[in-house]
């Protein structure tokens, strides 16, 4: 079993309903047990400007998956959530899972790069991280307390829950 972490982010067709689905399909995969989840924040959009805002969070899961089978699992979940590939990068979707460490392991091939390219300057990834394990190293002996001080909570808002039912 390897400890992951995944990134969760939607803006659009009720994204905390979209997030919440995605959790619950994360905790169904095979191999693999949902061990942790962050607080939901809402964040300003990269890239184009003219989109929803996103609601983000981060996911902890222990997975006997490899990292392309996760991938494949994380894509499919994606396209079950109605994802359509567009040609302009960072555009609005109903889901976006990103694999943002994988245990220690380093992956750079065409379909994965693992860490994740750009955690280390996303506050609505570091900041959700955070709340899950505080302590993270990353595999490059980084801290993720570093990488906090460097990485303003900017355009970051978290939102309360809704009270268990
Ligand atoms: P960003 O990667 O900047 O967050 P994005 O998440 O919007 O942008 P996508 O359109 O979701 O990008 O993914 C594009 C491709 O990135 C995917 O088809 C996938 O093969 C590849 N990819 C590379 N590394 C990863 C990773 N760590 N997690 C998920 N997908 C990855
Ligand atoms: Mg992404
Ligand atoms: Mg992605």
């Amino acid at each position: 079993m390897e400890r992951v972490y995944i990134g969760l982010g939607s803006n659009l067709a009720t994204p905390l309903a979209q997030l919440r689905s995605a959790l619950a399909s994360l905790a169904a995969l095979p191999h693999s047990n949902l061990i942790a989840r962050s607080s939901f924040y809402a964040s300003d959009p990269l890239g184009p400007a003219d989109q929803p805002r996103y609601v983000n969070a981060v996911a902890a899961l222990d997975t006997a998956l490899s990292p392309l089978a996760l991938l494949d699992r994380l894509q499919t979940i994606e396209l079950e959530q109605g994802r359509t590939r567009k040609a302009e990068r960072w555009g609005p979707r109903t889901l976006d899972l990103d694999i943002l460490l994988f245990g220690n392991q380093k992956v750079d091939i065409a379909r994965l790069t693992v860490p994740h390219y750009h955690m280390h300057a996303r506050a609505f990834v570091l900041y959700p991280l955070a709340e899950i394990v505080p302590e993270l190293h990353l595999p490059d002996g980084r801290t993720l307390s570093e990488l906090l001080s460097a990485c303003p909570f900017e355009g970051l808002q978290r939102l309360a829950e809704a009270a268990p039912e």
